[in-house]
């Protein structure tokens, strides 16, 4: 089941980059592993799949281990839950990659903490692209200041950017919300940031994101089925 479901995924990718006319290959899907077991990743993993997201430290960091532990080789682990700056340490000691960096002070601290037996932890900054108050991400205006006091960090590599719009109505809204995240992502690298890394779209809006230049989608329920326990605070 899970192994159809990421072939199926895997489909809808295709077509999406087909009818963008970019090329088959151009987007990496990140499983979304959370509330699932490590049973689940292990399935997954036997179906091909090597990045997986996870949002809460703790349930991702037992992840990690139990995996090691079963002796599963390559997988590569990403953060992508909102970090607050006491918890950095578990993240900077067991994942490969951050996506949701939005303070210098969290970016600062994950530098800090990086092991230095382990290679360079790949950081996206996420952005706050459409606007709420409530939201977690850097406003837009402010992404270049942020990008390059990141990219100076020494145990950091920064990829890119990552946003989590709200549903949007429509195929055409999606587009319009995720083009300003591209936008975005153009300017920087105008400035010289070297990034190449999109982080947006989810199982129900994948397709406008790769519309929209996403380069990686991060896919959970289209994956694993509906998450059956709710998300601790
Ligand atoms: C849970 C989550 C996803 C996956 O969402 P689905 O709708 O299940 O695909 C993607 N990104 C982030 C940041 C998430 O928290």
């Amino acid at each position: 089941m899970i192994s159809a479901n990421l072939q199926a995924v895997q489909a809808r990718i295709e077509l999406a980059c087909a009818r963008a006319g970019r090329p088959k290959g151009s987007v990496q899907l990140l499983a979304v592993s959370k509330t699932f077991d490590a049973e689940a990743v292990r399935q997954a993993w036997s179906a091909g799949q090597r990045a997986f997201g996870e949002n809460y430290v703790q349930e991702g960091v037992e992840k990690v281990q139990q995996l090691l532990a079963a002796g599963l080789a390559g997988i590569e682990w990403h953060c992508i839950g909102p970090l607050q700056s006491n918890k950095t340490r578990p993240v900077a000691e067991h994942f490969d990659w951050v996506h949701t960096v939005d303070r210098l002070k969290v970016a600062q601290r994950l530098s800090e903490q990086r092991p230095p037996e382990l290679p360079p932890l790949q950081v996206c900054v996420q952005v706050n692209v459409d606007g709420g108050p409530n939201k977690s991400g850097v406003l837009p205006e402010q992404a270049l200041e942020l990008a390059q006091a990141v990219a100076a960090l020494p145990r950091l590599r920064l990829r890119g950017l990552m946003c989590i719009p709200e549903p949007a109505p429509d195929f055409a809204s999606a587009c319009a919300v995720f083009g300003r995240a591209r936008a975005l992502f153009d300017a920087l690298n105008v400035q010289g940031l070297a990034l190449d890394t999109l982080s947006m779209g989810m199982s129900d809006d994948l397709e406008a994101a790769v519309a929209s230049g996403s380069t990686l989608v991060r896919v959970g329920s289209a994956i694993f089925g509906t998450r059956h326990y709710p998300a601790p605070a």
